[in-house]
């Protein structure tokens, strides 16, 4: 048997049973996938412990020593085997809860085994269940190396009994009996450069360490190996994209773009707006599709510059649309747009789930005829039977909150690509970003308006409760506005709603009619009503809002200055970090305060720390990151895309950045990977298939 692509059944041990496991708990299926399985930790098998020297903080360990005795337990219909195992030094017990026939029958009593596993200490005794044991000469015979490879395991698998060691006996056997001198995938002038070993010690040594010097320089070189193949995916893809994509070129900066520049925009830009118009500028001006994020911290004033981009595009006689995630914030980025509009004479309109039938007639028409300059919506818009005339630049606004389908659906309302200009305010650290998003090209809004105070943030638990209702007092008898927000989870929703309604109520009593009035805002309500409660607190009527994370993202009421969060322990950084870009939006002095019980596990400590101690989005991105990793914050739809086999995006940001300026070589040098030397990278290109990236719907 040769061949990576080939059934693991074909290797001594694996059976149906195993196969089947194997597959489902670990996507194990060939050779190769058995070979991509990499350990995640390895242990020191140098070391041997006396029993008198267990403490109970130790983990994994061996001993040397023999069994002097078999008993049979029977608690609670539960039955146990247990072993005394003695070395010179003192005494452990070995439990098996299952398997005792065979341990029972295979076991030998006062002869010296090698056994390793996780120590326990409970009354006064050490025990170890279900430890991996070799007979010592069995051991002394295999001359073992010193680090053990330990693999991912799950409970399914190790109750299968696909035990580690079975997992390193499958990889031992295809190493050995089968493919002796494993292919290079890398080009020799990379080994050369970083002085990498081949590919076949670094399968080897990755498995079965020979030292600790040959371990590390295998992670190192796979990791490169792997964000090499990964960069080159992408890099080719976007010179494809540019080579191929006839965009839209809009040539000119017309009468909409001047007269709003010129006569109605009624601040001043920040320097790094400035910037970013003008790379997007650049893009659409070019043959090719703009294909652009824009990351700016929320409040960083991102609306403004994809309305100007907006009106570039009307220059050049092209509709836009601006899709946002939520009902709100889809009329709230309508009303400004439209305020903004106001003297220029555009043709604004909004497309959300709730715009009646009668009315989405004459809208869908319009459109189609280009009545209608720019179309502002919800996930309404990418529905079949909106077509536009000629649709030049679409936006999507917060974008992470979209689905990979979603998004490329837009991307189809053209024969030719519309230019695409995707905004987020969570910010995504520079190596994720070129992972994920290779392709596109990034702009950042890395600066505030000016006049903005920072948001003081606080801690507060709910023994504090009354002082920090004064402070809400005190807050609104200067003219100010309050959120209070709540957690409305799926799974959680009937205590969480309840938890909601008996805040309001609480707060009702606090804050009683006539003198305060009190919007609330969840999920469960009608659209109309929504929209109605966020007008009263827009226009000042209410002094409280009181909602549920509906309110998260985007929504612009510069007059409110305090933020209170509720149960704050269980929100993720990047949402607090959100729901506190609410306030801070005018140039008053805003807070926020994150209540929480008495007691906050040590993850939610570092979170509210970390929100207590600074205001910068990158920074809690990163906290954020590494935290949670970065499967997690692009959210469950897109993790799949991130799963790398060695490699961290956290880590080894630094392989990452040679791998890919390896790669930007390489294509420069040799683009269509023609030349003699590089057939080893096409070839190894060919057989990984297709890296499915969210923005490979161009093709
Ligand atoms: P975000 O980036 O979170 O979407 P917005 O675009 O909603 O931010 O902008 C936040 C607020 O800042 C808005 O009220 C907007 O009018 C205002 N703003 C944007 N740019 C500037 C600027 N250069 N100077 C002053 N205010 C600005
Ligand atoms: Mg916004």
């Amino acid at each position: 048997m040769n061949g990576l692509q080939k059934s693991i059944i074909y290797l001594n041990g694996v059976g149906p049973n195993r196969q089947k496991i194997l597959k489902e708990e670990f996507g194990i299926s060939t050779i190769q996938d058995l070979l991509n399985f990499f350990p995640n930790r390895y242990i020191d098998r140098g070391r041997f412990y006396k029993i008198n020297e267990l403490t109970n903080s130790n983990s994994e360990i061996q001993i040397i020593g023999s069994i002097t005795k078999i008993i049979k337990s029977n608690t609670n219909n539960k039955s146990k085997l247990i072993a005394k195992f003695e070395d010179d030094t003192g005494i452990i017990e070995l439990i098996w809860f299952r398997g005792h026939k065979w341990i029972g029958s295979n076991i030998k009593i006062h002869t010296p085994y090698v056994i390793f596993g996780k120590i326990n200490y409970f009354n006064g005794i050490f025990s170890m269940a279900h430890p991996e044991m070799e007979l010592l000469k069995d051991f002394k015979i295999k001359k073992r190396v010193n680090f053990n490879s330990v693999y991912p395991s799950t409970e399914k698998s190790i109750n299968s009994g696909i035990t580690q060691n079975i997992i390193r006996k499958m990889i031992y056997e295809y190493l050995n009996n089968y493919d002796k001198n494993f292919k290079e995938n890398l080009p020799n002038n990379l080994i050369e450069k970083f002085n990498f070993i081949s590919k076949n010690q670094a399968v080897r040594n990755i498995h079965f360490p020979k030292n600790i010097v040959c371990l590390n320089n295998s992670i190192e070189r796979l990791k490169f190996e792997e964000f090499f193949y990964l960069q080159l995916q992408i890099l080719i893809k976007n010179r494809e994209r540019k080579k191929k994509i006839n965009g839209y070129s809009f040539s000119k900066i017309g009468n909409y773009f001047n007269s709003f520049f010129h006569e109605h925009l009624s601040f001043k830009l920040t320097s790094a707006q400035i910037n970013v118009i003008k790379e997007i500028r650049k893009d659409l001006g070019s043959r090719y599709q703009m294909n652009r994020l824009l990351q700016g911290d929320v409040g960083s004033g991102k609306t403004i510059v994809a309305y100007m981009s907006m009106l570039i595009s009307l220059d050049n006689g092209y509709q836009s649309c601006l899709m946002a995630p939520t009902e709100i914030l889809a009329q709230q980025h309508y009303k400004v747009i439209k305020k903004l509009s106001d003297n220029i004479g555009l043709t604004i309109d909004i497309l959300t789930g709730s715009v009646s039938k009668s009315k989405r007639k004459p809208l869908l028409d319009d459109l189609k005829l280009g009545k209608i300059d720019i179309l502002i919506g919800t996930h309404a818009l990418i529905e079949d039977p909106v077509v536009f005339k000629n649709l030049g630049l679409a936006i999507i606004d917060e974008q992470h909150r979209f689905g990979v389908a979603q998004r490329s659906l837009l991307w189809k309302k053209n024969l030719l690509p519309p230019n695409i200009l995707v905004m987020t305010a969570t910010p995504i650290p520079r190596t994720l970003a070129m992972s994920l998003y290779g392709d596109l090209d990034i702009s950042l809004i890395d600066k505030l308006p000016p006049g903005r105070k920072p948001i003081k943030t606080f801690h507060r638990t709910d023994s504090k409760r009354l002082s920090v209702l004064k402070f809400i007092k005190d807050e609104i008898s200067k003219g100010n506005q309050i959120y209070i927000v709540y957690p409305l989870i799926e799974e959680s929703k009937k205590i969480d709603f309840k938890d909601l309604m008996d805040g309001f109520e609480s707060i009702s009593r606090y804050f009683p009619l006539p003198k305060y009035k009190i919007s609330i805002l969840h999920g469960k309500m009608k659209n109309n009503d929504k929209e109605y409660e966020m007008k009263r607190f827009l226009e000042g009527q209410t002094q409280i809002m009181v909602a549920t994370t509906v309110i998260e993202v985007g929504v612009d009421v510069p007059n409110a200055s305090v933020m209170i969060i509720e149960s704050s322990e269980r929100f993720g950084l990047s949402q607090l970090h959100q729901l506190r870009g609410r306030v801070g939006r005018g140039n008053k002095q805003s807070y926020c305060i994150l209540m929480t019980g008495n007691k906050v596990s040590n993850d939610s400590k570092l979170r509210i720390d970390t929100m207590v101690k600074t205001n910068n989005g990158f920074e809690i991105a990163d906290v954020d990151l590494k935290m949670r990793g970065p499967g997690n914050i692009m959210g469950t739809q897109q993790s799949g895309l991130l799963k790398l086999k060695i490699a961290d995006l956290v880590k080894d940001q630094d392989i990452m950045i040679n791998a890919r300026n390896s790669v930007i070589d390489l294509l420069d040098d040799d683009e269509n990977l023609e030349k003699n030397e590089n057939q080893i990278v096409k070839q190894t290109l060919a057989e990984i298939g297709t890296y499915k990236n969210i923005w490979n719907y161009i093709s």
